[in-house]
């Protein structure tokens, strides 16, 4: 017998005759336990998210399992099949991730988010959505949404504490009185390798604090909480050269450091310099290299670490 059975939410039928439909792989373990909820690809460039879950199922040995896990590699199947943050065909919001709750007759981003409610989100007991940075972007850090202790125990170096996230899933899982963890970690193509496995240990970490696993989770020795963000949006579209590579993330960058800047392809003009905005900042989000961007888009995240709290792990 397969270790995960395999049951696809349905959400409805497209023009082209071809069933929308979501899988979820669910493990039953021999024990009691809570059941913990992993879900990736919400928005459909983040493709870590599916390698995650894959290998965590790999890892995951039922006969030792307590409780069980329902699993969405793929949440926003049609996003992931145009490899796009935000979703095709969608009538009035796009952005998959601020539609919920979801409708069931508006138009399809709100019949998805509401099919993931009722075939995921409201049979779990423990939520962690996974994220990365998307095309370009670079991300790493942990969005505590309710239970902090939780989104530590995933093990990335910052955790970032947010009251409220409107329409997003976490938030509504929140709100629904569950603990809820959103991994923002990899995107951009760039160390995948070691995004993905910091991903399953996260996932394998959370399991361990809900003994759901025997062990402890894997921790860094020191952890930051932060509580105030920046993002960096670009106000012009260009070629964004970058000034910080990736051995910068996570790293404390001081107030008006030179981050990056906007250049014209067109007339080579220097059109924006963007700069760290906190007098002691630590870099969350980064682009490396040289990539193109448009008006609003991510370029660059920072957590203020003035305010901020360590967390010291023995
Ligand atoms: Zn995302």
């Amino acid at each position: 017998m397969a270790k995960a059975a395999v049951r696809w939410i349905e959400v409805g039928t497209l023009a082209i005759g071809a069933p929308l439909r979501v899988a979820v792989h669910e493990v039953q373990g021999a024990g009691d336990g809570p059941t913990l909820g992993v879900s990736a690809l919400l928005h459909g460039d983040e493709v870590t998210g599916p390698e995650i879950i894959r290998r965590v199922l790999e890892a995951v040995d039922p006969s030792r399992l307590r409780g069980r896990l329902l699993l969405v590699p793929v949440a926003n199947p049609l996003a992931f099949q145009a490899l796009t943050r935000n979703t095709p065909l969608a009538v009035e919001i796009a952005n998959l991730n601020r539609t919920f709750p979801g409708d069931p007759v508006l138009d399809l981003p709100a019949r998805l988010a509401r099919a993931l409610e009722g075939g995921f989100l409201d049979h779990v007991t423990h939520l962690v959505d996974l994220h990365a940075g998307g095309t370009f972007p670079v991300v790493d850090y942990t969005i505590s949404l309710r239970d902090l202790d939780l989104a530590l125990a995933f093990g990335q170096q910052v955790v970032r504490e947010v009251r409220g996230y409107a329409g997003t899933m976490g938030a509504l899982a929140a709100q629904q009185g569950k603990a809820s963890v959103v991994a923002e970690l990899g995107g951009g193509y760039a160390r995948d390798a070691h995004y993905v496995a910091l991903g399953v240990r996260g996932v394998l970490n959370v399991m361990r604090h809900l003994g759901m696993l025997d062990g402890q989770p894997e921790r860094p020795a020191r952890q930051t909480v932060v509580t105030e963000l920046a993002t960096l949006r670009p106000g012009h579209g260009g070629l964004l050269y970058s000034e910080v590579g990736l051995d910068r993330m996570s790293a404390e960058v001081s107030g008006g450091t030179l981050l990056g800047r906007v250049v014209s392809p067109h007339t080579f003009d220097v059109l924006e310099e963007l700069r760290a905005p906190f007098t002691r900042g630590v870099l969350l989000l980064l682009r490396a290299g040289m990539t193109p961007v448009n008006p609003g888009d991510y370029a660059y995240m920072l957590g203020n670490l003035d305010g901020a709290r360590t967390v010291v792990n023995a």
